[in-house]
């Protein structure tokens, strides 16, 4: 939380208190919200901040490579967990959850070893049903 403040910070951003309240939230969350979400959240706090101050404070951070955007269905969604790792999307109620790094690891390495190429970064999403979703489907 304090290194992007600092980092908005040095680069002469005004760090206004619903700025902080959607990085404060981002940070907080385990889910991946949609902007419409985080507005949601931090209009209960502040009532007066509106959607696309939100959208320009995602896209600033996204900028700063202290947010991944995923698209999702067509609808763009904030992760603030920008470490390498995979993101499991549910095609029916559009939850998104982690999987643990150790997963990629092993698939970076593997794609390393077979493709002789340096891997420096990776991104990718797996899609299916949810637990909940996959149970109701009976
Ligand atoms: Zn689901
Ligand atoms: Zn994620």
């Amino acid at each position: 939380m304090e290194q992007i403040v600092a980092s908005l910070r040095d680069e002469g951003f005004r760090i206004t208190p619903q700025r902080m309240a959607i990085v404060d939230y981002l940070l907080k969350t385990e889910d991946h919200p949609s902007a419409d979400h985080i507005h949601k959240v931090v209009r209960k706090r502040y009532p007066m901040i509106s959607l696309s101050t939100v959208y320009k404070t995602l896209y600033l951070l996204k900028e700063k490579n202290l947010v991944n955007e995923i698209e999702v269905e067509g609808e763009s969604r904030f992760d603030a967990h920008t470490d390498d790792h995979i993101n499991i999307v549910c095609i029916k109620c559009g939850k998104i959850d982690d999987v643990d790094e150790e997963t990629l690891k092993d698939i970076q390495v593997k794609a390393a070893k077979k493709s002789k190429y340096l891997i420096l970064k990776s991104s990718f999403e797996l899609h299916g049903y949810c637990s909940s979703c996959k149970s109701k489907m009976k």
